[in-house]
């Protein structure tokens, strides 16, 4: 088993090997003296794993409740987060109980966001079961819903009590899914890491799942530690992410997460190119290892409804867009770029 610990306003640990559901009980009891554990899981995954779960969490001594949530990010809505919280109420959960996720980013964001302002905050553990909550979402605290002005516009920052990560799940993910995941696994070797970014040409992602993961939380814990709330250096977590944010919304979300930001990255890559911030070796690489995981380069979106959708995104944050740009294959760096300069970016990133 391979554990990461992250030192935050809470620390704790990431455990990370096959077959770990089966011992989910046995790794969370030294950590808390829960009597009820309220297990909240997405309706795909519950089938898959749940009863497992459930059934590890019991034998453990936790009396478990189970709420089964719709799948799919037009579900990670504040009407889901109400609901959970009702169900909290339904159930008698105490600020002593713990409320634990098993699933994606959707469940995670929300069941964290329901334990976070539950009775002011309840215990949280995220059991990840896709390779993008694994390598990104279930670590660094972060937990949200959407609102219909945006994705991620209600939340807070709280971290869980652990995260436990049985890779053997993973081995049920769609294509879809481990090609969206890939996606933010290259992120971090484009941030970071040459080694890393090579490993993943040569060696399948699939075909070192522990490995990947571990190295991914470790790059995340070390971008967390440094600056838990977002303010500095784990702004540079959001490569690919303002383009790719763009994308995503102005196709209605029929773009997912990981392939917009691909396709983000993409572009940053040209227009950082483009502007003489990186070789067209270190562009040409990124466009290729995406490739190489049949993920997306381009968008067919015009660069003015981008801009538009950067423009909405950015009302709170000033005029100013802080774009994360690749400077070689494991550096990374933050450029601040003016809305007005913001349409040359995306048409230097090929948009038309
Ligand atoms: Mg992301």
């Amino acid at each position: 088993m391979k554990t990461i610990s992250v030192r935050a306003s809470r620390n704790y640990t990431v455990s990370i090997a096959p077959g770990l559901l089966d011992r989910t009980g046995e790794l969370l009891r030294p950590l808390t003296g829960a009597s009820r554990a309220a297990l909240v899981c997405g309706d795909r995954v519950w089938p898959l794993y749940g009863e497992r779960t459930a059934a590890s969490l019991e034998a453990a001594g936790f009396s478990v409740c189970v709420k089964v949530i719709p799948h799919g990010e037009e579900h990670k809505t504040l009407a889901t987060y109400g609901e959970l919280l009702n169900f909290f109420v339904e159930k008698e959960l105490t600020r002593s109980d713990l409320v634990v996720a098993l699933g994606g980013g959707v469940t995670g964001d929300l069941a964290g966001f329901a334990a976070a302002t539950y009775q002011r905050g309840v215990g949280f553990v995220q059991l990840p079961t896709t390779l993008l909550a694994a390598v990104d979402s279930s670590v660094g605290g972060k937990t949200a819903v959407d609102l219909p002005g945006g994705k991620n516009q209600a939340g807070a920052f709280y971290q869980p009590l652990a995260v436990v990560c049985d890779t053997d799940t993973l081995s049920t993910l769609s294509e879809e899914e481990y090609r969206c995941g890939c996606a933010e696994v290259i992120k971090y070797g484009v941030l970071f890491d040459r080694g890393f970014f090579d490993s993943l040409r040569r060696t399948p992602v699939s075909g070192q799942y522990e490995d990947v993961i571990a190295a991914c939380v470790a790059f995340k814990r070390d971008a967390v530690e440094a600056d838990e709330f977002d303010r500095g250096a784990r702004r540079l977590l959001n490569l690919g992410h303002s383009f790719g944010h763009a994308v995503e919304s102005c196709s209605g979300f029929t773009v997912r997460h990981g392939e917009a930001v691909a396709i983000g990255m993409a572009m940053i890559a040209r227009a950082a190119a483009a502007r003489g911030l990186c070789a067209e070796a270190c562009r040409d690489e990124i466009l290729s290892l995406l490739r190489a995981y049949a993920l997306p380069t381009r968008t067919s979106l015009p660069a003015a409804e981008l801009l538009a959708a950067l423009r909405r995104d950015k009302k709170r944050g000033g005029d100013t867009l802080s774009l994360i740009v690749p400077r070689e294959i494991g550096r990374c760096e933050i450029v601040p770029v003016s809305l007005a300069e913001a349409g040359e970016w995306l048409r230097d990133g090929g948009a038309l």
